[in-house]
């Protein structure tokens, strides 16, 4: 089950919401593909506008679960400015803290298939024959961009930049620390348990 169905609320990644903002065309989705295309992160104002427009076209619903957002501190004081207009707040901000050397493993280790789109992970989640599709049979690939250097340029900005939306969250006492080292099935139960009171 999704985490969305189990706390009946829609799941927005940032990547979803830059394709959607995208696709709509308009001056923010405009401004924010040239950064995309480009392969450069979007400024916090442009992602800021992405967000009031979503909320906007949504009205006001039972919430929200963001993923990948936000990403600075700018933009979670933006964020906090963006929920207040409209008469409401932030519940919780969930990190998922897992060691560099999981995370580097995680990441080095999967795979997807060409042609449905199924995740793998070499060690974790092996298909049952390397290299092929448990459910279609097709090619299982790498991300061009899932190597060690790249990860641990992500690791860079995100102590960068990220951790200091940590500390903000921690200091507004709405922080909420699962381990991410688990197995996904008990990560998945802890989040939905910090819920369910
Ligand atoms: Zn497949």
């Amino acid at each position: 089950m999704a985490l969305s169905v189990a706390l009946g609320v829609p799941h927005v990644s940032t990547g979803q919401m830059f394709r959607a903002a995208i696709r709509k065309g308009g001056p923010i989705g405009d401004a924010a593909k040239q950064f995309i295309d480009k392969g450069q992160l979007v400024p916090d104002e442009i992602t800021i506008a992405v967000v009031r427009l979503l909320l906007d076209e949504q009205g006001s619903t039972g919430g929200f679960i963001f993923d990948g957002f936000p990403r600075t501190r700018t933009q979670a004081e933006a964020f906090d400015r963006v929920l207040q207009d409209r008469g409401t707040r932030l519940t919780a901000a969930i990190l998922l803290d897992a060691s560099e050397a999981d995370i580097l493993q995680r990441v080095l280790g999967r795979q997807s298939c060409e042609k449905c789109g199924a995740l793998y992970h070499r060690k974790l989640v092996p298909p049952r024959q390397s290299g092929a599709c448990d459910r279609c049979g097709g090619k299982l690939t790498q991300r061009a961009d899932d190597t060690a250097e790249t990860v641990q340029k992500r690791l860079e900005v995100y102590r960068k930049v990220t951790l200091d939306v940590v500390g903000y969250y921690e200091k507004a006492g709405l922080l909420k620390r699962v381990d991410g080292g688990q197995p996904k099935d008990k990560v998945f139960a802890d989040i939905v348990g910090l819920f369910q009171s």
